[in-house]
Parts: structure tokens; C-alpha cells; sequence
């Protein structure tokens, strides 16, 4: 099938037929023009959409953890046959290179495999040993019950792994899902759910919504779980509106996140880690390096060979797109970020070493760049940039880069290079973020699925992957059974006398004092 046939296609199931409606159109960042409408739901179609996939969520429910893994298997498979034409339809709305457009159905292969042989023992019942002796009578378990309807909303930088990729834990547990995707790329996600629905005819538990933050609230108020990705200013927005509900939500919010690298370290593996890290995705990633500390003596070498490494990248659009390095950027308004804080710290006296650009002509280009003597006075320093851009700062020593480090108000990820791995390990427990490699990148992180990734202080609440990436979806049920026949009454039940009384107090004295005087009570 053809691009153009698949965005026909797709159009048929992302335009709801009635009228008038608000549409928003899907630009190609490449070149700017118009990809696709897509008709916005209103409050009342969230509701309705909602409404139907609650309806068939019991059934889910009811078929188990294989029944569940069946069809997402058949999800998997389904991406395998497609995956061309997905990234094609990826690259078109969101201006990726193709080996960036391609991570996104990897990355839902593996999740998928990971979360269905995982998921199961992730919820499987915890019996729990009571810790008090005239407890052990009865059994003590655990039982993870799914939320009815998870929504996720999220963002535009990856617009399967956030969206779809954060719901297959979602789904693995029992819930019904329903995804609002970034305004700016809804389309291949659009396709991955009406194949679901329609090629698959797999069961009626999961649908998207689109639109804007008017879509996105109403989702917020009709499901019982929100996990939410994207900036702090719309976190705080959506945490207030759950609070009406009192909706549990997650939130995995933005980062501004720091390299340090000693003295010691290998520098020509921390330079192209720092290259690598800070513009792939054309630097439109929550964890990406946007900040580097480099230890005074090694200052120099770094500073050359990540000018190297940068220059050396291709960014464009070849015709297939196959083979540029940095692609476009996928938010007009991001770009805008991009261009005002590269300006902010070129104002401020910062060397802008390569880059520093919008590209030529049509589309949302901005050149790969690397910016140098940069301090804490500068944007590009202190607010998340996301976009092509590395700021690098000379640190006196591994303590000033490590405090300078930690001298954010987000809490998201970062890297440490150090030649000794074990003080590597030292400084990174001194980091203030929820994901820290040490001589690595975060994708080593976020490629061990069984690792939580969360954010500290401003970049979120909340955990995706490891137990905690799918026991969120669910609730917890705490459940004692009697293990033997248990009496008529308890001596702890109404009526309350002084003898029963003393007879508590002195089983209390006698299993929680210490020492046998102090048990009697002598
Ligand atoms: P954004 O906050 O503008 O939008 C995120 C989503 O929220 C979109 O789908 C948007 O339509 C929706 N939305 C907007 N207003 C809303 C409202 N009032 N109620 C409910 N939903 C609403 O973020 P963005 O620009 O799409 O994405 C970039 C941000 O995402 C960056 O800050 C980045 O750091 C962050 N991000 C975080 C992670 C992470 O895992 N921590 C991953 C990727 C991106």
C-alpha cells in the first residue's frame, strides 16, 4: 500500500462524520504542507468513545492474561508485516530520519514480548507473611485489579512509544485504553488502532481521541487512570483536573538533563555519547543531553572532537530520507524555543561553535548545534531546549560539575563518564534524576524494560516500566482468608469490658516489648 493510500485510508476512520467540526491539519514538518485532517472530538464524543470501550472491558478482563496476549501478538505481528509503511507514515508527520522513525515500531515489538511474559508476573497475587503471630492464622495476599479505562495522552516527539507503547502495560493488565495523541501526529497511531479494530477485529477495548487540550481534559475526566506524558506547564493542568475526579494519574513530564564528564574519562567514547545523546531525534527527546560539564583538563580535547563529531552529521531530506542523521523538527513552535535560547547565549557570550541556524527554505529545519563556554545564566542552561542543541561548560573539578549538575529544577536523567567505573558510580549516585547511566546513554536504561523510568522534582510523578510501569494501571485489593475455623467473636470485638481489655493490653506488651521482664510486665 501506498503512503497516499494509507493516509486515504486512514482518513476514513479518523473523520468522524459529524458536522460542522473542528479539524486540525497534520503538517509534514519536511516541507510544511498539509498531510492530513483530522476531525477534533468534542467533550461528548471522549465520553461516548469512553463509554464503549468500558462496556467491553469486562470481557477483557474476563479472557486473562493469555487470552490478552493473544491479540497483542497478533498486534506484534501485524507491525512486523507493515513496519515499512508505518515509518513511512511516521517520517511524513513527524520529520524524523528514517533510523529515528524506525525505533518507534522496535520499540513496540519489544514492549509488547516484554509486557506479556512479564506483565502476568508483575500482577501475579503477593501473599503477604503477617507480621503479627495471632494474624498468621489467616492468609495475607495482594491482588492487582485492573482501572476499568486508562487514557494516555501524549506528546509529539515519539509518537507510538509514548502513546501506544505506554498503554501495552495498560492493556497486558485488563484495561480498556483510549490514547489522545499529540494534535501535530496522530496519524500512524491511527493506522496501528484501526488495524487493531478492523484488520484484527480484535476486541472493542482500544480507540484514540484527537484534538487539543479541550479533548485531552474530557479524557482526563471520563477515565479512572491517566498517565500522562509531555510538558510541566500541561502536567500541572492535567493534575488539577484529575483532582476533580480524584483520578490517579502519571506524569512524565520534561528534563533538562546533564553530562558530567571527569577527568579521567575515556573522552572519545564521552564525546560521541554526547553527540549521539543530545541530537538524536533531532534532539527532540525528554532525556536527552542538552547539558555537558566537562572537567578542566580534558576540556579541550572534548570540546574538538564534539565539534567533530557534530559537523560531520547530515541533516536533511534526500528524497527517501534513508540515510540524513538529524531530521526535521517536528513542532513549529518548538523550533521557535530552539531559536530563542541558541540567541539567548549567543547574546550572553556563549561561543556557538557549529550550527546555530534555521535550514534554507521550506519546513522546520534548524541546524545541529553546538554551543560552548556557556554558564547558568544562560536559557540554554536552565530551561529544557528540546531540540538539535548541546551547551557545554567548563567545570573546575567533578564536584563543581556534579553540583552544577543538580543545579536544575528538573529531575529527568543523565550521564556520567568517569575512567574508574566505580567513582562513576559514586558521582551518579550524587545526581539528582530518576535515570542515570554511567560511560552510557539513557537508552540503556530505557532499553531494560524491567528498570522503572520516572522523573524527580519538576520532570513528573510517577514510573513507566519495571513493576511499577504496569501495577499503576491497576488497584490494589488487600485480601485475608482465615486459614483454620475461626471462633464466634474476637477477644478485640465489641462488647469492650476491663477484662478484655487487660487481656489486649498484655498480648500488645507481651509481642512488642523487648525482653523478657519487660514482655511480663514484671
Ligand atoms: P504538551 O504538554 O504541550 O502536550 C502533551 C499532550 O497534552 C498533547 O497531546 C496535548 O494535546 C495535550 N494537552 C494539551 N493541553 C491539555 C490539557 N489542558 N489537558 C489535557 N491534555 C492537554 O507537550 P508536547 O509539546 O506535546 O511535548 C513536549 C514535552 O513533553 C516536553 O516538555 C518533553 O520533555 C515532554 N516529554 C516528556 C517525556 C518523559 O517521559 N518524561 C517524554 C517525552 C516528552
Amino acid at each position: 500500500m501506498t503512503l497516499g493510500e494509507a493516509r486515504a485510508r486512514l482518513m476514513s476512520t479518523v473523520t468522524a462524520p459529524a458536522a460542522p467540526a473542528a479539524t486540525i491539519d497534520v503538517r509534514k514538518p519536511v516541507d510544511g504542507s498539509v498531510l492530513a485532517t483530522v476531525t477534533v472530538d468534542p467533550p461528548e464524543r471522549v465520553a461516548e468513545v469512553v463509554d464503549r470501550v468500558r462496556a467491553a472491558q469486562p470481557g477483557w478482563e474476563a479472557i486473562g492474561a493469555d487470552g490478552r496476549r493473544h491479540w497483542l501478538e497478533r498486534l506484534r505481528d501485524w507491525i512486523l508485516a507493515n513496519q515499512d509503511r508505518l515509518d513511512d507514515l511516521m517520517q511524513a508527520e513527524s520529520g524524523k530520519v528514517r533510523a529515528d522513525a524506525a525505533l518507534e515500531c522496535f520499540y513496540l515489538l519489544e514492549a509488547i514480548n516484554f509486557w506479556c511474559e512479564r506483565g502476568p508476573r508483575y500482577l501475579a497475587d503477593e501473599k503477604i507473611t503477617p507480621h503479627n503471630p495471632l494474624l498468621r492464622t489467616r492468609s495475607a495476599k495482594i491482588v492487582y485489579t485492573p482501572h476499568p479505562v486508562a487514557g494516555v495522552i501524549s506528546p509529539w516527539n515519539f509518537p507510538l512509544i509514548l502513546s501506544l507503547g505506554d498503554g501495552i502495560p495498560a492493556l497486558v493488565a485488563g484495561c480498556a485504553l483510549v490514547i489522545k495523541p499529540s494534535e501535530l501526529t496522530p496519524l500512524t497511531l491511527a493506522e496501528l488502532v484501526r488495524a487493531w479494530r478492523e484488520e484484527l477485529g480484535a476486541p472493542d477495548v482500544l480507540d484514540v481521541v484527537n484534538g487539543t487540550g479541550e479533548t485531552g481534559g474530557a479524557l482526563v475526566d471520563e477515565c479512572d487512570f491517566i498517565q500522562f506524558t509531555g510538558s510541566e506547564r500541561t502536567g500541572k493542568v492535567v493534575m488539577k483536573r484529575a483532582a476533580d475526579t480524584l483520578t490517579p494519574l502519571s506524569l512524565e513530564l520534561g528534563g533538562k538533563d546533564p553530562m558530567v564528564v571527569a577527568r579521567d574519562a575515556d573522552v572519545e567514547r564521552a564525546a560521541n555519547a554526547a553527540c549521539f545523546g543530545g541530537l538524536l531525534n533531532t534532539g527532540q527527546i525528554c532525556l536527552s543531553i542538552e547539558r555537558v560539564y566537562v572537567e578542566e583538563p580534558i576540556y579541550d580535547e572534548f570540546v574538538e572532537r564534539l565539534r567533530a563529531n557534530v559537523e560531520r552529521l547530515r541533516q536533511g531530506d534526500d528524497g527517501r530520507r534513508y540515510e540524513a542523521d538529524v531530521g526535521a523538527m517536528t513542532s513549529p513552535a518548538q523550533l521557535e524555543v530552539v531559536a530563542e535560547h541558541v540567541e539567548d547565549a549567543r547574546r550572553a557570550g556563549a561561543r556557538i561553535l557549529t550550527g546555530g541556524r534555521r535550514g534554507d527554505g521550506p519546513g522546520d529545519w534548524y541546524e545541529p548545534t553546538l554551543i560552548v563556554d556557556a554558564d547558568h545564566s544562560m536559557k540554554v542552561m536552565r530551561e529544557e531546549t528540546f531540540g538539535p542543541v548541546i551547551a557545554v561548560m567548563k567545570a573546575s573539578d567533578a564536584d563543581e560539575a556534579v553540583r552544577l549538575a543538580n543545579d536544575t529544577r528538573y529531575g529527568l536523567g543523565a550521564a556520567v563518564f568517569a575512567g574508574d567505573p566505580a567513582e562513576g558510580e559514586r558521582l551518579a549516585r550524587r545526581i539528582e534524576a530518576g535515570t542515570v547511566a554511567v560511560n552510557d546513554l539513557y537508552m540503556t536504561n530505557y532499553g531494560v524494560l524491567g528498570l522503572p523510568m520516572g522523573g524527580w522534582k519538576a520532570s513528573g510523578i510517577g514510573y513507566r516500566h519495571g513493576a511499577a510501569g504496569i501495577r499503576k494501571f491497576c488497584r490494589v485489593e488487600s485480601l485475608t482468608i482465615p486459614r483454620i475455623p475461626q471462633p464466634k467473636s474476637e477477644v478485640f470485638w465489641f462488647p469492650y469490658t476491663p477484662r478484655r481489655r487487660g487481656i489486649v493490653r498484655r498480648i500488645y506488651r507481651f509481642m512488642n516489648a523487648r525482653g523478657w521482664r519487660r514482655r511480663l510486665g514484671l
